[in-house]
């Protein structure tokens, strides 16, 4: 199967971790979000010890959380001993509230507002990734107002396309994150942050995309940055200790897509980097990398059960299920392909080429189009697989529909990590 934790039992049902799924579908209705606790923890232990074994001591992971936020998945990273990545003060909030300790936290953003930065620095959030140069004034100010030192990064874009070779650097300058080397400004932001009494400028961060298979653009990318963090000490005489490359390693969701070894990966980075360290004379900086969707993605699976049916003469046959768009946008979004099957069919032939569409009043509103699918019912259910990254964290309420819940799976039993929302959730701020 396409991920570890999945496997399909004596009754022909697919099983999360060895719990039947449609006995989840039964027990906690559908749609619903299921999350396998122990792939979580294996993918947070795999990052851990690869980049401390590999990069050496002080290198860390974190876990980018907008990836997959709520409270129980923070208190889950954080038992691991990960750090975490937060894009937005609610993310912060919720990290927070969770008992995250906020000093391995990193607050990223292209515009981070005066209360944002506040709000931060009263969480308590260790680093500040600063895209531009009115964060670094606000931040600078409100951390000199405190009497505080802010440890910060600065965000770079080094100007690399990820998905060509590691010698065709093009691209990306033309980007809303970070400043651009090519360009000059990420030199003079550098020199901005340097004369910032109130911020201690640690180093320097880039991410170059996502769903990327091989470690070539990390190690065009860690080129870029390394002759970066040379010329930034040879004009200012600041040696960065810090080098954040971002996230982006990627997951199989269908078969022809690669499945790639993460240890491995971080093990032929570290050769990589080692050797442009050396080649520019500059002392190994702390390596930090901010996967998301490698940590979560494989964990999850979402049920729907299937309604009803329309086979248009010479046209798609659809299959419409009782969610769509609002839990997972992103076919809507991205056209993302997924392997999906009936659960509870899960051992038969998929012999009906199909179109999985969801309940929304929007014909965009699909899941995958002409997959090969075994025979529906009204009442059957649905899974759809790999979906523990950007599918809770992007949901919404379009046509006000319910917020599934997410239940997670640990050792064979399964919990509620967070309810289904009502139709009373849906009017609560409501005046
Ligand atoms: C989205 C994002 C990540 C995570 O990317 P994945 O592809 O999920 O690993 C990491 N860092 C930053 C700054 C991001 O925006």
């Amino acid at each position: 199967m396409i991920a570890k934790c999945l496997d399909i039992n004596e009754k022909g049902h697919l099983t999360v971790s060895g719990v039947d799924t449609v006995d989840i579908a039964r027990e906690f209705g559908t749609p619903t979000y299921i999350l396998d606790e122990n792939t979580i923890r294996e993918n947070c232990r795999v990052y851990i010890d690869s980049m401390k074994k590999y990069f050496g001591e002080g290198s860390f992971p974190l876990f980018a959380s907008k990836a997959l936020s709520f409270t129980e998945i923070y208190r889950i990273v954080a038992s691991e001993g990960m750090g975490i990545d937060c894009v937005s003060p609610g993310e912060i909030h919720t990290a927070y509230k969770a008992g995250y300790p906020m000093e391995k936290a990193y607050f990223h953003g292209n515009n981070k507002t005066d209360a944002d930065i506040e709000m931060a620095l009263d969480a308590g959030v260790g680093c500040f990734v600063v895209d531009n140069r009115e964060e670094l004034v606000s931040l600078n100010a409100a951390a000199g107002k405190r009497g505080m030192i802010q440890k910060i990064l600065l965000r770079i874009s080094p100007g690399i396309d990820p998905h060509t070779h590691r010698k065709v650097v093009t691209g990306s300058v033309d980007s809303k994150f970070g400043t651009a080397i090519e360009t000059g400004q990420a030199m003079e932001m550098v020199k901005a942050a340097a004369e910032c009494k109130n911020l201690h400028f640690a180093g320097i961060h880039c991410h170059i995309g996502s769903q990327i298979f091989d470690i070539d653009p990390f190690v065009s990318a860690a080129d870029i940055m390394f002759r970066f963090i040379k010329d930034i000490k040879n004009e200012t005489g600041v040696e960065l200790e810090e080098l954040n490359l971002g996230g982006g390693l990627g997951v199989p969701y269908v078969d022809t897509d690669p499945v790639i070894d993460y240890e491995d990966c971080i093990r032929r980075m570290a050769e990589q980097l080692r050797k442009t360290g050396e080649s520019f004379g500059l002392k190994m900086p702390k390596i930090i990398l901010e996967p998301g969707r490698s940590i979560v993605a494989a964990a999850g699976v979402t049920l729907y059960t299937v309604g009803s049916f329309k086979n248009i003469t010479g046209y798609k046959s659809y299959v419409s299920i009782d969610g769509g768009m609002p839990d997972n946008p992103r076919y809507a979004l991205y056209n993302s392909q997924y392997t999906i099957l009936v659960a509870n069919k899960a051992n038969e032939e998929r012999t009906v080429k199909c179109t999985i569409a969801g309940r929304c009043c929007e014909s965009g509103d699909l899941i995958a189009e002409d997959i090969m699918l075994q025979t529906a019912e009204r009442g059957d259910i649905l899974a759809v697989l790999v979906t523990g990254a950007y599918n809770y964290s992007m949901a919404s309420n379009y046509n006000k529909i319910p917020r599934p819940p997410v239940v997670i799976i640990k050792d064979g039993v399964p919990r509620v990590a967070v309810k289904r929302e009502t139709f009373d959730d849906l009017v609560r701020n409501d005046i």
